[in-house]
Protein backbone atom coordinates (compact mmCIF):
# COMPACT_ATOMS: atom_id res chain seq x y z
CA UNK A 1 0.00 0.00 0.00
CA UNK A 2 1.22 3.39 -1.32
CA UNK A 3 2.34 6.25 1.19
CA UNK A 4 -0.65 8.35 2.67
CA UNK A 5 0.96 12.09 1.95
CA UNK A 6 0.45 14.62 4.68
CA UNK A 7 -2.19 17.35 3.28
CA UNK A 8 -0.96 18.79 0.11
CA UNK A 9 -2.52 21.96 -1.01
CA UNK A 10 -3.86 21.54 -4.43
CA UNK A 11 -5.72 24.26 -7.36
CA UNK A 12 -6.98 23.69 -10.54
CA UNK A 13 -4.95 25.18 -13.45
CA UNK A 14 -6.91 28.75 -12.57
CA UNK A 15 -5.31 28.49 -9.18
CA UNK A 16 -8.68 29.48 -7.34
CA UNK A 17 -10.34 27.99 -4.32
CA UNK A 18 -6.65 25.94 -3.20
CA UNK A 19 -8.12 22.89 -0.48
CA UNK A 20 -5.70 20.77 0.89
CA UNK A 21 -6.33 17.10 0.97
CA UNK A 22 -3.98 14.03 1.41
CA UNK A 23 -2.10 12.53 -1.92
CA UNK A 24 -1.15 9.36 -2.75
CA UNK A 25 0.47 8.04 -6.02
CA UNK A 26 -0.45 4.90 -6.99
CA UNK A 27 0.77 2.08 -9.29
CA UNK A 28 -2.55 0.03 -10.71
CA UNK A 29 -1.58 -2.67 -8.66
CA UNK A 30 -2.72 -0.89 -5.81
CA UNK A 31 -5.45 1.45 -6.55
CA UNK A 32 -8.23 -1.22 -5.29
CA UNK A 33 -6.57 -0.74 -1.52
CA UNK A 34 -6.23 2.82 -1.76
CA UNK A 35 -10.04 3.23 -2.83
CA UNK A 36 -10.58 0.55 -0.19
CA UNK A 37 -9.28 2.47 2.59
CA UNK A 38 -10.80 6.00 1.75
CA UNK A 39 -11.90 7.44 4.46
CA UNK A 40 -15.54 9.07 5.53
CA UNK A 41 -14.31 12.52 3.25
CA UNK A 42 -14.14 9.95 0.48
CA UNK A 43 -11.60 9.80 -2.28
CA UNK A 44 -11.31 11.49 -6.00
CA UNK A 45 -8.43 10.94 -8.49
CA UNK A 46 -6.15 13.58 -10.48
CA UNK A 47 -4.61 13.37 -13.59
CA UNK A 48 -1.98 16.27 -14.19
CA UNK A 49 -4.32 19.01 -12.79
CA UNK A 50 -5.05 20.65 -16.08
CA UNK A 51 -8.99 20.85 -15.81
CA UNK A 52 -9.30 24.81 -14.26
CA UNK A 53 -11.29 24.45 -11.26
CA UNK A 54 -11.66 21.85 -8.53
CA UNK A 55 -12.68 18.92 -10.42
CA UNK A 56 -9.56 17.04 -9.23
CA UNK A 57 -9.65 18.59 -5.67
CA UNK A 58 -11.01 17.31 -2.29
CA UNK A 59 -11.05 19.39 0.67
CA UNK A 60 -10.12 17.22 3.87
CA UNK A 61 -10.11 14.19 2.05
CA UNK A 62 -8.07 12.27 -0.27
CA UNK A 63 -6.95 12.69 -3.79
CA UNK A 64 -5.08 9.68 -5.69
CA UNK A 65 -2.74 10.28 -8.68
CA UNK A 66 -2.44 6.87 -10.79
CA UNK A 67 1.39 6.52 -12.30
CA UNK A 68 2.39 6.13 -15.59
CA UNK A 69 3.21 2.64 -16.60
CA UNK A 70 2.34 1.74 -19.56
CA UNK A 71 1.97 2.23 -23.37
CA UNK A 72 2.01 -0.77 -25.51
CA UNK A 73 0.52 -0.46 -28.85
CA UNK A 74 -0.38 -2.97 -31.40
CA UNK A 75 0.17 -1.27 -34.75
CA UNK A 76 -2.12 -4.17 -36.80
CA UNK A 77 -5.40 -2.71 -34.70
CA UNK A 78 -4.25 0.68 -34.54
CA UNK A 79 -5.15 0.67 -30.40
CA UNK A 80 -2.75 1.43 -27.70
CA UNK A 81 -2.94 -0.10 -24.51
CA UNK A 82 -1.64 2.78 -21.78
CA UNK A 83 -1.99 3.15 -17.66
CA UNK A 84 -4.42 6.15 -16.93
CA UNK A 85 -1.64 7.80 -15.49
CA UNK A 86 0.58 8.45 -18.94
CA UNK A 87 0.33 12.03 -20.36
CA UNK A 88 -0.56 12.56 -23.85
CA UNK A 89 3.04 14.05 -23.98
CA UNK A 90 4.61 10.80 -23.62
CA UNK A 91 1.91 9.07 -25.29
CA UNK A 92 2.56 11.01 -28.36
CA UNK A 93 6.15 10.77 -28.14
CA UNK A 94 5.89 7.20 -28.76
CA UNK A 95 3.24 7.00 -31.14
CA UNK A 96 4.52 9.56 -33.66
CA UNK A 97 7.60 7.62 -34.56
CA UNK A 98 5.34 5.20 -34.90
CA UNK A 99 3.13 6.47 -37.31
CA UNK A 100 0.31 7.11 -35.06
CA UNK A 101 -1.50 9.93 -33.43
CA UNK A 102 -3.89 10.64 -30.63
CA UNK A 103 -7.56 10.67 -32.49
CA UNK A 104 -8.24 13.53 -30.44
CA UNK A 105 -5.83 15.83 -28.40
CA UNK A 106 -7.35 19.35 -26.09
CA UNK A 107 -5.21 22.49 -26.30
CA UNK A 108 -2.22 21.00 -23.70
CA UNK A 109 -0.45 17.90 -24.27
CA UNK A 110 0.00 17.97 -20.57
CA UNK A 111 -3.14 16.16 -19.71
CA UNK A 112 -3.20 12.14 -18.26
CA UNK A 113 -5.34 9.70 -20.01
CA UNK A 114 -7.90 9.30 -17.07
CA UNK A 115 -7.95 12.82 -16.61
CA UNK A 116 -9.26 12.51 -20.95
CA UNK A 117 -11.59 10.70 -20.96
CA UNK A 118 -12.74 11.13 -17.43
CA UNK A 119 -13.59 14.87 -19.23
CA UNK A 120 -14.48 13.36 -22.53
CA UNK A 121 -12.16 15.91 -24.16
CA UNK A 122 -12.45 17.48 -27.47
CA UNK A 123 -9.96 18.48 -29.82
CA UNK A 124 -9.93 20.88 -33.26
CA UNK A 125 -11.28 18.19 -34.86
CA UNK A 126 -14.83 17.65 -32.83
CA UNK A 127 -16.81 18.06 -36.12
CA UNK A 128 -15.05 15.32 -37.66
CA UNK A 129 -14.67 12.43 -35.15
CA UNK A 130 -16.74 13.60 -32.19
CA UNK A 131 -14.81 13.88 -28.24
CA UNK A 132 -12.29 11.21 -27.17
CA UNK A 133 -15.38 8.93 -25.26
CA UNK A 134 -16.00 7.96 -29.30
CA UNK A 135 -12.58 6.34 -29.35
CA UNK A 136 -12.19 3.76 -26.42
CA UNK A 137 -12.39 0.48 -26.80
CA UNK A 138 -12.62 -0.64 -23.46
CA UNK A 139 -11.44 0.64 -20.20
CA UNK A 140 -10.66 -0.80 -16.41
CA UNK A 141 -12.39 0.99 -13.77
CA UNK A 142 -11.54 0.76 -10.07
CA UNK A 143 -15.63 1.13 -8.67
CA UNK A 144 -16.44 1.88 -4.79
CA UNK A 145 -16.27 -1.63 -4.05
CA UNK A 146 -12.76 -1.84 -4.86
CA UNK A 147 -13.26 -3.77 -7.52
CA UNK A 148 -11.54 -3.65 -10.91
CA UNK A 149 -14.49 -3.52 -14.32
CA UNK A 150 -13.73 -3.44 -17.53
CA UNK A 151 -15.85 -1.45 -19.28
CA UNK A 152 -16.53 0.03 -22.85
CA UNK A 153 -19.40 1.04 -25.18
CA UNK A 154 -20.34 -3.19 -25.71
CA UNK A 155 -19.74 -4.02 -22.25
CA UNK A 156 -21.59 -2.46 -19.04
CA UNK A 157 -22.33 0.79 -21.82
CA UNK A 158 -24.46 2.50 -18.64
CA UNK A 159 -21.49 2.56 -16.75
CA UNK A 160 -18.90 3.39 -19.87
CA UNK A 161 -21.00 6.29 -20.66
CA UNK A 162 -21.51 7.88 -16.98
CA UNK A 163 -17.68 7.24 -16.73
CA UNK A 164 -16.93 8.75 -19.85
CA UNK A 165 -17.13 12.95 -18.46
CA UNK A 166 -18.47 11.62 -15.81
CA UNK A 167 -15.43 13.51 -13.87
CA UNK A 168 -14.04 11.17 -11.83
CA UNK A 169 -16.99 10.15 -10.01
CA UNK A 170 -17.85 6.26 -11.13
CA UNK A 171 -14.14 5.13 -9.77
CA UNK A 172 -10.79 4.98 -10.50
CA UNK A 173 -9.70 4.67 -14.28
CA UNK A 174 -6.40 2.74 -14.59
CA UNK A 175 -5.54 1.82 -17.94
CA UNK A 176 -7.37 2.76 -21.30
CA UNK A 177 -7.70 0.86 -24.70
CA UNK A 178 -7.60 3.95 -27.59
CA UNK A 179 -8.11 3.75 -31.21
CA UNK A 180 -5.33 5.59 -32.54
CA UNK A 181 -4.93 7.44 -35.93
CA UNK A 182 -2.22 6.60 -38.46
CA UNK A 183 -0.28 9.76 -39.84
CA UNK A 184 1.91 10.14 -42.41
CA UNK A 185 4.80 12.71 -40.30
CA UNK A 186 4.98 14.42 -37.22
CA UNK A 187 3.84 17.76 -38.83
CA UNK A 188 0.66 19.58 -40.12
CA UNK A 189 -0.10 21.36 -43.18
CA UNK A 190 -1.97 24.66 -42.01
CA UNK A 191 -3.49 27.44 -43.57
CA UNK A 192 -4.17 31.06 -41.42
CA UNK A 193 -6.73 33.15 -42.59
CA UNK A 194 -7.27 36.73 -40.94
CA UNK A 195 -11.47 37.56 -40.50
CA UNK A 196 -12.79 40.93 -39.98
CA UNK A 197 -16.13 40.21 -37.75
CA UNK A 198 -17.69 36.88 -36.65
CA UNK A 199 -20.67 36.82 -39.42
CA UNK A 200 -17.19 36.49 -41.36
CA UNK A 201 -15.59 33.97 -38.98
CA UNK A 202 -18.49 32.18 -38.52
CA UNK A 203 -19.75 31.61 -42.23
CA UNK A 204 -15.73 30.18 -42.97
CA UNK A 205 -16.01 28.04 -40.34
CA UNK A 206 -19.35 26.57 -41.30
CA UNK A 207 -17.10 25.83 -45.18
CA UNK A 208 -14.14 24.25 -42.90
CA UNK A 209 -16.55 21.85 -41.50
CA UNK A 210 -16.61 20.05 -44.97
CA UNK A 211 -13.06 21.06 -45.80
CA UNK A 212 -10.81 20.47 -42.87
CA UNK A 213 -10.28 18.11 -40.38
CA UNK A 214 -8.89 20.65 -37.89
CA UNK A 215 -10.00 24.40 -36.97
CA UNK A 216 -9.86 26.56 -34.69
CA UNK A 217 -10.64 30.59 -34.76
CA UNK A 218 -8.80 33.14 -31.87
CA UNK A 219 -10.66 36.35 -31.39
CA UNK A 220 -10.09 39.76 -30.46
CA UNK A 221 -12.56 39.92 -27.31
CA UNK A 222 -12.04 43.56 -26.40
CA UNK A 223 -12.94 44.68 -30.33
CA UNK A 224 -16.03 46.11 -30.72
CA UNK A 225 -18.62 47.88 -33.10
CA UNK A 226 -18.22 46.42 -36.51
CA UNK A 227 -15.01 44.76 -35.38
CA UNK A 228 -16.70 42.56 -33.15
CA UNK A 229 -15.04 38.74 -33.51
CA UNK A 230 -12.49 39.69 -35.97
CA UNK A 231 -10.47 36.84 -35.58
CA UNK A 232 -7.36 34.70 -37.19
CA UNK A 233 -8.77 30.94 -38.25
CA UNK A 234 -6.87 28.22 -38.37
CA UNK A 235 -7.09 25.01 -39.93
CA UNK A 236 -4.94 21.82 -40.69
CA UNK A 237 -4.37 18.31 -41.98
CA UNK A 238 -2.00 15.85 -41.14
CA UNK A 239 0.99 15.91 -43.27
CA UNK A 240 2.38 12.90 -45.58
CA UNK A 241 6.29 12.97 -46.95
CA UNK A 242 5.34 14.39 -50.34
CA UNK A 243 3.75 17.72 -48.16
CA UNK A 244 7.79 18.25 -46.84
CA UNK A 245 10.76 19.33 -47.87
CA UNK A 246 14.31 20.60 -46.42
CA UNK A 247 14.50 20.06 -42.21
CA UNK A 248 11.42 18.82 -41.89
CA UNK A 249 11.58 16.05 -44.32
CA UNK A 250 14.58 15.23 -42.72
CA UNK A 251 12.56 14.77 -39.22
CA UNK A 252 9.65 14.00 -40.76
CA UNK A 253 8.76 11.77 -37.04
CA UNK A 254 9.69 15.11 -35.41
CA UNK A 255 7.86 14.80 -31.41
CA UNK A 256 6.31 17.36 -29.39
CA UNK A 257 9.84 18.70 -26.51
CA UNK A 258 9.93 20.04 -23.64
CA UNK A 259 8.75 23.38 -22.80
CA UNK A 260 11.37 26.41 -23.51
CA UNK A 261 10.67 28.53 -21.51
CA UNK A 262 8.87 29.39 -17.87
CA UNK A 263 7.26 31.76 -16.18
CA UNK A 264 9.08 32.40 -12.59
CA UNK A 265 7.16 31.79 -9.15
CA UNK A 266 6.40 35.59 -8.75
CA UNK A 267 5.01 37.69 -11.17
CA UNK A 268 4.04 41.59 -10.52
CA UNK A 269 0.25 41.92 -9.91
CA UNK A 270 -2.24 43.25 -12.15
CA UNK A 271 0.22 41.81 -15.71
CA UNK A 272 -3.09 41.00 -17.32
CA UNK A 273 -4.61 43.73 -17.26
CA UNK A 274 -6.87 45.55 -20.65
CA UNK A 275 -4.63 47.95 -21.87
CA UNK A 276 -2.09 45.13 -22.26
CA UNK A 277 -4.48 42.74 -23.37
CA UNK A 278 -5.68 45.07 -25.59
CA UNK A 279 -1.96 46.06 -26.79
CA UNK A 280 -1.63 42.31 -27.61
CA UNK A 281 -4.90 41.17 -29.56
CA UNK A 282 -4.05 44.18 -31.75
CA UNK A 283 -0.62 43.19 -32.07
CA UNK A 284 -1.39 39.50 -32.40
CA UNK A 285 -4.40 40.13 -35.59
CA UNK A 286 -2.34 42.27 -37.29
CA UNK A 287 0.82 40.14 -37.65
CA UNK A 288 -1.64 37.29 -38.45
CA UNK A 289 -1.25 36.57 -42.93
CA UNK A 290 -4.43 37.52 -44.57
CA UNK A 291 -4.29 34.16 -46.00
CA UNK A 292 -1.64 32.10 -45.85
CA UNK A 293 -1.79 28.68 -47.42
CA UNK A 294 0.51 25.06 -47.42
CA UNK A 295 2.58 26.42 -44.29
CA UNK A 296 4.23 23.14 -42.91
CA UNK A 297 4.30 22.96 -38.85
CA UNK A 298 5.46 20.65 -36.25
CA UNK A 299 2.51 18.64 -34.41
CA UNK A 300 3.47 20.16 -31.58
CA UNK A 301 3.16 24.63 -32.58
CA UNK A 302 -0.64 23.33 -34.35
CA UNK A 303 -1.88 22.00 -31.94
CA UNK A 304 -0.25 23.10 -28.33
CA UNK A 305 1.90 26.22 -28.66
CA UNK A 306 0.98 27.48 -24.79
CA UNK A 307 2.72 24.29 -24.08
CA UNK A 308 6.20 26.19 -25.05
CA UNK A 309 5.72 28.39 -21.52
CA UNK A 310 5.94 26.13 -18.61
CA UNK A 311 3.68 27.44 -15.84
CA UNK A 312 2.22 29.98 -17.85
CA UNK A 313 -0.93 30.02 -15.61
CA UNK A 314 1.18 32.36 -13.25
CA UNK A 315 1.04 34.94 -15.45
CA UNK A 316 -2.43 35.52 -14.05
CA UNK A 317 -0.65 36.07 -10.40
CA UNK A 318 -2.02 34.93 -6.81
CA UNK A 319 -6.09 35.73 -7.74
CA UNK A 320 -5.70 33.11 -10.48
CA UNK A 321 -8.21 33.12 -13.61
CA UNK A 322 -10.97 31.48 -14.72
CA UNK A 323 -11.53 29.87 -17.89
CA UNK A 324 -15.41 30.34 -19.33
CA UNK A 325 -16.59 27.70 -22.09
CA UNK A 326 -19.35 27.13 -22.91
CA UNK A 327 -21.29 25.44 -26.31
CA UNK A 328 -24.91 26.41 -27.67
CA UNK A 329 -26.75 24.40 -30.30
CA UNK A 330 -26.26 25.46 -33.82
CA UNK A 331 -30.10 26.44 -34.00
CA UNK A 332 -29.19 29.18 -31.48
CA UNK A 333 -25.95 30.75 -33.18
CA UNK A 334 -27.61 34.02 -33.97
CA UNK A 335 -27.19 34.28 -30.10
CA UNK A 336 -23.32 34.52 -31.01
CA UNK A 337 -23.05 37.82 -31.34
CA UNK A 338 -24.90 38.78 -28.47
CA UNK A 339 -22.77 36.73 -26.04
CA UNK A 340 -19.40 38.15 -27.77
CA UNK A 341 -20.63 41.75 -27.56
CA UNK A 342 -21.63 41.56 -23.95
CA UNK A 343 -18.29 39.77 -22.98
CA UNK A 344 -16.90 42.74 -25.13
CA UNK A 345 -18.69 45.33 -23.66
CA UNK A 346 -18.34 44.41 -20.03
CA UNK A 347 -14.14 44.74 -20.76
CA UNK A 348 -12.62 42.08 -18.75
CA UNK A 349 -9.62 41.33 -20.81
CA UNK A 350 -9.07 37.79 -22.59
CA UNK A 351 -6.02 37.49 -24.96
CA UNK A 352 -7.09 33.69 -24.94
CA UNK A 353 -10.64 33.21 -26.64
CA UNK A 354 -11.20 30.46 -28.87
CA UNK A 355 -14.28 29.47 -31.21
CA UNK A 356 -14.59 26.07 -32.21
CA UNK A 357 -17.23 24.02 -33.99
CA UNK A 358 -18.65 20.78 -32.30
CA UNK A 359 -20.64 17.71 -34.72
CA UNK A 360 -23.01 15.68 -32.89
CA UNK A 361 -22.17 14.29 -29.16
CA UNK A 362 -21.80 11.29 -27.79
CA UNK A 363 -23.87 9.07 -25.17
CA UNK A 364 -21.78 10.37 -22.18
CA UNK A 365 -24.23 11.50 -19.67
CA UNK A 366 -22.43 14.40 -18.36
CA UNK A 367 -19.88 14.80 -21.95
CA UNK A 368 -19.58 18.38 -22.71
CA UNK A 369 -20.39 18.61 -26.32
CA UNK A 370 -23.21 18.90 -28.39
CA UNK A 371 -23.65 20.21 -32.05
CA UNK A 372 -23.10 23.53 -32.26
CA UNK A 373 -20.69 26.62 -31.40
CA UNK A 374 -18.32 26.66 -28.50
CA UNK A 375 -16.34 29.65 -27.44
CA UNK A 376 -13.91 29.08 -24.92
CA UNK A 377 -12.33 32.34 -22.74
CA UNK A 378 -9.41 32.56 -20.21
CA UNK A 379 -10.76 35.84 -17.86
CA UNK A 380 -8.45 36.80 -14.52
CA UNK A 381 -10.69 37.04 -11.31
CA UNK A 382 -11.84 40.52 -10.88
CA UNK A 383 -14.45 42.55 -9.47
CA UNK A 384 -18.18 42.05 -11.56
CA UNK A 385 -16.91 38.99 -13.61
CA UNK A 386 -19.27 36.50 -11.33
CA UNK A 387 -22.24 38.37 -11.91
CA UNK A 388 -21.26 38.54 -15.79
CA UNK A 389 -21.03 35.00 -16.02
CA UNK A 390 -23.79 34.33 -14.02
CA UNK A 391 -25.88 36.45 -16.88
CA UNK A 392 -24.25 34.48 -19.77
CA UNK A 393 -24.83 31.17 -17.84
CA UNK A 394 -28.49 32.39 -17.97
CA UNK A 395 -28.79 33.14 -21.74
CA UNK A 396 -26.82 29.67 -22.29
CA UNK A 397 -29.19 27.88 -20.83
CA UNK A 398 -31.79 29.59 -22.39
CA UNK A 399 -30.52 28.82 -26.22
CA UNK A 400 -30.17 24.83 -24.72
CA UNK A 401 -26.54 24.91 -24.56
CA UNK A 402 -24.28 24.54 -21.37
CA UNK A 403 -21.14 24.93 -19.73
CA UNK A 404 -17.85 22.82 -19.59
CA UNK A 405 -17.33 20.89 -16.16
CA UNK A 406 -13.89 20.49 -16.85
CA UNK A 407 -13.45 24.24 -17.06
CA UNK A 408 -15.85 25.29 -13.83
CA UNK A 409 -15.25 26.67 -10.51
CA UNK A 410 -17.97 28.76 -10.37
CA UNK A 411 -21.55 27.71 -11.42
CA UNK A 412 -24.56 26.46 -8.75
CA UNK A 413 -26.24 23.32 -8.79
CA UNK A 414 -29.36 24.48 -9.83
CA UNK A 415 -27.50 25.96 -13.28
CA UNK A 416 -25.82 22.48 -13.79
CA UNK A 417 -28.97 21.00 -13.87
CA UNK A 418 -30.48 22.83 -16.33
CA UNK A 419 -27.67 22.30 -18.78
CA UNK A 420 -27.26 18.90 -18.21
CA UNK A 421 -30.72 16.97 -19.04
CA UNK A 422 -28.92 13.38 -18.41
CA UNK A 423 -27.92 14.39 -14.92
CA UNK A 424 -30.35 12.63 -12.98
CA UNK A 425 -29.59 8.98 -15.18
CA UNK A 426 -25.83 9.93 -14.09
CA UNK A 427 -26.64 10.84 -10.34
CA UNK A 428 -29.02 7.39 -10.43
CA UNK A 429 -25.70 5.36 -11.66
CA UNK A 430 -23.88 7.05 -8.94
CA UNK A 431 -26.30 5.93 -5.97
CA UNK A 432 -26.12 2.45 -7.47
CA UNK A 433 -22.49 1.62 -7.47
CA UNK A 434 -21.32 4.43 -4.27
CA UNK A 435 -24.37 4.22 -1.94
CA UNK A 436 -21.58 5.55 1.00
CA UNK A 437 -19.98 8.17 -1.70
CA UNK A 438 -16.14 7.06 -1.83
CA UNK A 439 -15.58 9.20 -4.64
CA UNK A 440 -16.24 12.44 -3.97
CA UNK A 441 -14.35 16.11 -5.13
CA UNK A 442 -15.13 19.86 -4.37
CA UNK A 443 -16.59 20.26 -7.99
CA UNK A 444 -19.26 16.99 -7.04
CA UNK A 445 -20.10 18.58 -3.47
CA UNK A 446 -20.25 22.23 -5.06
CA UNK A 447 -22.47 21.10 -7.72
CA UNK A 448 -24.16 18.11 -5.82
CA UNK A 449 -23.58 15.87 -8.71
C1 LIG B 1 -4.11 25.06 -21.73
C2 LIG B 1 -5.26 24.13 -21.65
C3 LIG B 1 -5.95 23.82 -22.81
C4 LIG B 1 -7.03 22.94 -22.76
N1 LIG B 1 -7.67 22.67 -23.93
C5 LIG B 1 -8.72 21.82 -23.93
C6 LIG B 1 -9.37 21.48 -25.14
O1 LIG B 1 -9.03 21.96 -26.22
N2 LIG B 1 -10.39 20.58 -25.07
C7 LIG B 1 -10.78 20.01 -23.89
O2 LIG B 1 -11.70 19.19 -23.92
N3 LIG B 1 -10.18 20.31 -22.74
C8 LIG B 1 -9.15 21.20 -22.73
N4 LIG B 1 -8.52 21.50 -21.55
C9 LIG B 1 -9.00 20.85 -20.31
C10 LIG B 1 -8.30 19.52 -20.04
O3 LIG B 1 -8.15 18.78 -21.22
C11 LIG B 1 -9.15 18.68 -19.09
O4 LIG B 1 -9.43 19.42 -17.93
C12 LIG B 1 -8.51 17.36 -18.67
O5 LIG B 1 -9.43 16.67 -17.85
C13 LIG B 1 -7.23 17.57 -17.87
O6 LIG B 1 -6.62 16.32 -17.61
P1 LIG B 1 -5.76 16.10 -16.30
O7 LIG B 1 -5.00 14.83 -16.42
O8 LIG B 1 -4.96 17.31 -16.00
O9 LIG B 1 -6.91 15.89 -15.24
P2 LIG B 1 -7.20 16.62 -13.84
O10 LIG B 1 -7.40 18.06 -14.07
O11 LIG B 1 -6.18 16.20 -12.85
O12 LIG B 1 -8.62 15.96 -13.51
C14 LIG B 1 -9.73 16.25 -14.32
C15 LIG B 1 -10.87 15.29 -13.99
O13 LIG B 1 -10.50 13.98 -14.37
C16 LIG B 1 -10.64 13.08 -13.27
N5 LIG B 1 -9.59 12.08 -13.39
C17 LIG B 1 -8.26 12.28 -13.55
N6 LIG B 1 -7.62 11.08 -13.62
C18 LIG B 1 -8.56 10.13 -13.51
C19 LIG B 1 -8.53 8.71 -13.46
N7 LIG B 1 -7.40 8.01 -13.59
N8 LIG B 1 -9.71 8.05 -13.29
C20 LIG B 1 -10.88 8.72 -13.17
N9 LIG B 1 -10.96 10.06 -13.20
C21 LIG B 1 -9.82 10.75 -13.37
C22 LIG B 1 -10.49 13.96 -12.04
O14 LIG B 1 -11.14 13.39 -10.93
C23 LIG B 1 -11.17 15.24 -12.50
O15 LIG B 1 -12.55 15.16 -12.30
C24 LIG B 1 -7.43 22.35 -21.54
C25 LIG B 1 -6.74 22.67 -20.37
C26 LIG B 1 -5.66 23.55 -20.42
C27 LIG B 1 -4.92 23.87 -19.16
Amino acid sequence: MPERQDPTLLTGWGGTAPTAAHLTRATSHDVAEVVRSAGSRGLIARGLGRSYGDAAQNAGGAVLAPLPELIDLDPGSGVVRVSAGTSFHHLMERLIPWGFFVPVTPGTRYVSVGGAVAADVHGKNHHRVGSLGNHVVDLDLVTADGQVQTVGPDSQPDLFWATVGGMGLTGVITEVRLRVLPVGSGHMVVRTERLPDLAAVMSRMREADRESTYSVAWIDTLATGPRLGRSVLTTGEHAGPEDLEGRALRHRWTVPGEPRVGVPSFVPAGLIARPTVRAFNELWFRKAPRDRRGEVQPISAFFHPLDGVASWNRLYGDPGFVQYQFVIPDGSHSLMPDLLARIARAGHPSFLAVLKRFGPGNAGLLSFPIEGWTLALDLPTSPGLRALLHDLDREVVAAGGRVYLAKDSRMSAPTLAAMYPRLEEFRRIRARLDPTGVFQSDLSRRLSL
